[in-house]
């Protein structure tokens, strides 16, 4: 079955986030990839040797809202950018992690959707 479109809630986008701001070029980031639909850059707080933060350029806040809402050239847009930015840095052999956070349970401190991409030393079992 394939799920319908806007089944989920959609939390409001704050225009003053940090990522709004730096998509906007109001401040600034060490950016590692960019094309129509996502932006990626280096996480200001680096926890692996490699952490690069990869966001697509609508305003969406949760996971769900953007899989159900988004249009399907941003969904798909989004995934290769994430999928390119691992191969453009020369991941894939070694290996790499992604990681979503989304809502107060996840410790979601942006309030713009994100995938944290791990690279570059073993990262250990997930820990929740
Ligand atoms: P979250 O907890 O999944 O929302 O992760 C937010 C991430 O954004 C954290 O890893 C922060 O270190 C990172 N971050 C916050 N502000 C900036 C910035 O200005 N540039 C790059 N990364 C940032």
């Amino acid at each position: 079955m394939t799920p319908k479109q806007g089944v989920s809630g959609k939390p409001p986008y704050d225009d003053n986030n940090i990522f709004a701001k730096i998509l906007r070029g109001d401040i600034p980031c060490r950016k590692v990839y960019e094309d129509e639909f996502a932006l990626a850059f280096h996480d200001i707080n680096p926890q692996a040797p490699h952490h690069i933060l990869v966001i697509p350029k609508g305003r969406y806040v949760a996971f769900a809202d953007f899989a159900a809402t988004a249009p399907e050239a941003e969904i798909t847009g989004f995934i290769r950018a994430i999928g390119h930015v691992a191969h453009m840095l020369g991941f894939e052999d070694t290996g790499y992690r992604l990681l979503a956070n989304m809502g107060p349970d996840s410790h979601q401190e942006v309030p713009h959707l994100h995938v944290h991409l791990f690279a570059g030393r073993p990262l250990g079992p997930m820990l929740v």
